[in-house]
């Protein structure tokens, strides 16, 4: 049996998500009359009802949460264990949270409040690519 991860399947509300990460780039769902960010991805905002479509992001922002895996749930990552999956609120809107691993860190070292970076890579098993987000140093105090 091959052990790789599930595959994403893209529909309308995530189409351009993947596209984006296809692209080497993190993107999500914003309104194009008020302006915020929207995650999960929606047709309509649901502020105000405006026609929503995707934008870049920085990637940049800081763990909000996060749980250790010390065996993986799903299949395809059984090597990667212990690993941290962390919700990252980006640095673009108050409460813009996406979930996702952590890599290039210790599991048990994750801290909330720390700062991470997305970086986009190939997910085995197929042509898509995921974000994943890295620690960054800490600015000198
Ligand atoms: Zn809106």
């Amino acid at each position: 049996m091959l052990d790789v991860p599930p595959q994403p399947r893209p529909d309308a509300d995530t189409e351009g998500f993947w596209q984006a990460t296809e692209h080497g780039e993190l993107a999500l769902c914003r309104c194009r009359a008020c302006r915020r960010w929207q995650h999960p991805p929606v047709e309509r905002c649901r502020e105000c009802g405006g026609p929503t479509s995707f934008e870049r992001v920085s990637g940049a922002g800081t763990v909000f949460s996060f749980i250790v895996a010390n065996r993986a749930s799903v299949p395809g990552f059984s090597e990667l264990a212990p690993y941290a999956v962390a919700l990252v609120e980006l640095d673009e809107q108050p409460g813009l949270r996406l979930a996702s691993r952590l890599a290039g860190i210790d599991a048990h070292a994750v801290e909330i409040g720390m700062r991470v970076q997305a970086e986009i890579e190939a997910l085995p098993g197929g042509n898509y690519r995921i974000p994943v987000f890295r620690p960054v140093p800490a600015p000198p105090e």
